[in-house]
């Protein structure tokens, strides 16, 4: 009789397995397969019926699947491949762009002035900001050629009683008060405005910094560097005001309110954080100089400040490369008054306002 395919395979298999020790896995799997087909060939060969009705089955669940297929409407008579061609556009892979995600990176972005956001402002109600407020060592010294006299006399006394003591710092002085954005002005924060007549009108800041501030000015004057100080006080109106036409006008470029937010913050100090509010800052330029940027820095007079601010109680508030504390950028025209001793070390030993707080207070 002669032997079926299903025994042959098996006696095959079942030789390779013993015969060689290493094929047993695949003469088992071999064996499995082989069985399996020709179950399923006994079962199809048994009834005819059975296996129509499955080829049947299959034929019509890929007709199911690929109606999709262009090619299949023109064979049952519904569309042809051109006809879809002409209704439906053509995406070209080209014509297909993935927006691109960019990171708003601030650097790029130029950082808009105070004086080009006054820029064409009327408004009475918030004084002194039609006209640019700048004050030059000439028009301060004719007007107050009398204080000045008087003030060199004390500033020209050598302070030999601080070489004896250390300094003690206090953290209620006002000369410390620390003003930045995670502290704002306090709102019980008092003090008096005081005026230093110019020729052009009057500049204002916390009177007891008008001392030291025209002492330093004069001594300028004397190393040949005309300092002119910028808007020193600003009210809370003003600082307002700066601030949200700053994020109009990024916002007008196409920027949204966060990050217009994010860098006008940056630019310009947020509403109640500002330490022009408080009269102790003073913004300076010099005559051939005028604008508040980067390269007031490589100036004399921003060297001269950088230099000898210090000994007259003014530190630069937000130097560079601290401004991950500061959270200001670098702006070589703003001094902030801290009072001599103060200013002395925070200069010498390079601290910023809130490292000296972190490290005296
Ligand atoms: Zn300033």
């Amino acid at each position: 009789m002669k032997r079926s395919f299903r025994n042959r395979a098996r006696d095959f298999f079942v030789y390779m397995g013993k015969r060689y020790r290493l094929l047993i896995v695949p003469a088992i799997l071999g064996l499995a397969i082989s069985l399996m087909l020709c179950n399923l060939c006994d079962y199809f060969r048994r009834g005819t019926k059975r296996f129509a009705c499955t080829i049947f089955i299959l034929l019509c669940f890929m007709l199911g699947n690929s109606f999709a297929y262009p090619v299949f409407y023109d064979e049952a008579g519904f569309v042809t491949e051109t006809e879809v061609k002409d209704t439906v556009p053509v995406i070209e892979d080209s014509d297909i762009t993935l927006m691109e995600y960019e990171e708003t990176t601030f650097d790029s972005i130029p950082v808009i002035d105070d004086n080009e956001v006054l820029d064409g402002y009327v408004d009475a109600e918030l004084h002194g900001m039609d006209e640019a407020e700048k004050y030059s060592l000439t028009d301060i010294l004719e007007e107050n050629s009398e204080l000045l006299e008087a003030e060199s006399e004390v500033t020209a006394e050598p302070e030999s009683k601080s070489e004896e003591k250390l300094p003690v710092f206090l953290a209620d002085d006002w000369k410390l008060v620390l003003i930045n954005k995670q502290h704002p002005v306090p709102d019980d924060y008092t003090f008096k405005l005081g005026d230093i007549k110019t020729i052009k009108g009057n500049m204002q800041c916390d009177e007891r910094i008008i001392k030291d501030l025209l002492g330093m000015m004069q001594a300028a004057g004397n190393d040949g560097v005309t300092l002119e100080v910028c808007s020193p006080y600003r009210d809370l109106n003003r600082q307002k005001y700066l601030f949200n036409r700053k994020i109009e006008i990024y916002m007008s470029n196409g920027m949204s309110y966060m990050d217009a937010y994010t860098i006008s913050s940056q630019a310009v100090t947020v509403p109640g954080a500002s330490e022009h509010q408080i009269g102790l800052a003073i913004d300076f330029v010099s005559d051939d100089y005028i604008t508040l940027d980067e390269g007031f820095a490589d100036t004399d007079a921003g060297k001269w400040l950088a230099a000898h601010s210090y000994e007259y109680g003014f530190i630069l508030r937000y130097p560079k490369g601290k401004e991950y504390i500061t959270g200001i950028e670098y702006e070589p025209w703003h001094f902030r008054y801290v009072g001599r001793d103060a200013a002395e070390v925070m200069t010498k030993e390079n601290l910023t306002l809130e490292e000296f707080w972190n490290k005296y207070l």
